[in-house]
């Protein structure tokens, strides 16, 4: 007799990145933040021990009023959780849960894994050749997921064409969630359409623009509405997702905008570079809007071409769906860091 349910029988769960514990890598395949959290992240957090005897604010007020402030929202359209992996399944299960979600095929893997668990029945629309996101095809369904810029081409959907997804789910008395995890290195973000309609919901990270994987904090924006159901969700699973050090140290980081500015700036200049050097290299790159870069390793599977990075003490990610498996997504790491893989990447794959 198993004593599992069903449900978790049938599970297939998603599979992060390999975190490694016992050598020193130059780690690009999880998408994190090269640099620092900024250092008024420490400031913030020294001394808060003592704190920890009672549960953290629920609500995470100073925290969405600091999110609120940088991005031009009031607070009760903001809304925090536990790494924008735990925003995005609230999301799937106050807005989805049992109906039809329609996706691009090739876009964040964990979307397939809460669609599962929420009971969502699941439909994708394929990408178009040039890997870029089928707007005409996801047209055909709502409520509609899809992150933009998309992981793990990192291609951008311009944002007309965001607009023209929000009012076409509008239309069906749906919403549009858009993960924009990686937006900060984009020219252009969906925020300013908040004003326009009240159906569409962005959920961002403080994973790879503000360089605290580690902390799991994530948030969503949108009509209060929308968050209020998000809230209804929260407070019927763990109603206090953000512990005291995490909403301390999001709030100092996003704050310091300065900081996060220059490090932005720092990974998209390296982002170009490499992209450009490995294009001239012959060898093909997508046009990212992001942290990372999709590398062509082979005519058919690059995972050798990851294995003998892996040896030279270079993790990269390699995903194994048919069509991804000549890819590689690499990470921007520093200047330094990417002038090393660079060089290992041409020799491997043009030998
Ligand atoms: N969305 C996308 C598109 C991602 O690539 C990731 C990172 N794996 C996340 C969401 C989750 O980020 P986190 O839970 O660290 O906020």
């Amino acid at each position: 007799m198993p004593y599992e349910s069903e449900l978790a029988r049938s599970l297939q769960p998603y599979v992060a990145g390999e975190q490694p514990k016992n050598r020193r890598f130059i780690k690009l395949n999880t998408n994190e933040n090269p640099y620092l959290p900024s250092p008024r992240v420490a400031e913030a957090l020294a001394g808060k021990a003592e704190s920890l005897r009672l549960y953290p604010d629920m609500e995470a007020t100073a925290l969405r009023e600091a999110i609120a402030q940088t991005v031009g929202l009031t607070p009760e359209q903001v809304f925090c959780g536990n790494g924008s992996d735990e925003v995005l399944a609230f999301a799937f299960a106050a807005f989805f849960a049992g109906k039809a979600l329609t996706a691009p095929d090739i876009t964040y893997s964990f979307y397939p894994v809460y669609a599962q668990l929420f009971g969502v029945d699941y439909h994708t629309v394929p990408l178009k050749e040039d890997f870029t996101v089928d707007v005409d095809g996801l047209l055909r369904g709502a409520p509609v997921v899809l992150a933009n810029p998309n992981a793990p081409t990192g291609i951008r959907l311009p944002l007309a064409e965001i607009r023209r997804l929000a009012a076409h789910c509008r239309e069906q008395g749906e919403i549009l969630l858009v993960d924009e995890a990686y937006a900060a290195f984009s020219p252009e973000n969906a925020a300013g359409l908040l004003a326009e309609t009240d159906n569409l919901l962005i959920v961002r990270t403080f994973s790879k623009s503000h360089a605290l994987a580690g902390m799991r904090v994530g948030y969503a924006l949108g009509h209060p509405r929308l968050i209020d159901a998000m809230r209804r969700v929260r407070d019927s699973f763990n109603s206090y997702p953000l512990d005291r050090l995490a909403q301390a140290a999001a709030e100092a980081a996003i704050l310091d905008t300065e900081y996060t500015a220059r490090r932005t700036a720092q990974i998209i200049d390296a982002r170009d570079r490499t992209r450009q050097a490995l294009t001239e290299a012959g060898i093909e790159v997508l046009p990212s809007a992001t942290n990372f870069l999709l590398v062509r390793g082979d005519e058919t599977d690059a995972a050798p071409v990851q294995r003998a990075l892996r040896e030279e003490g270079i993790l990269v990610r390699h995903f194994a769906s048919e069509r991804l498996r000549p890819w590689l997504r690499v990470t921007i790491g520093t200047a330094e860091e990417m002038e090393t893989v660079t060089r290992a990447l041409i020799r491997i794959i043009k030998g």
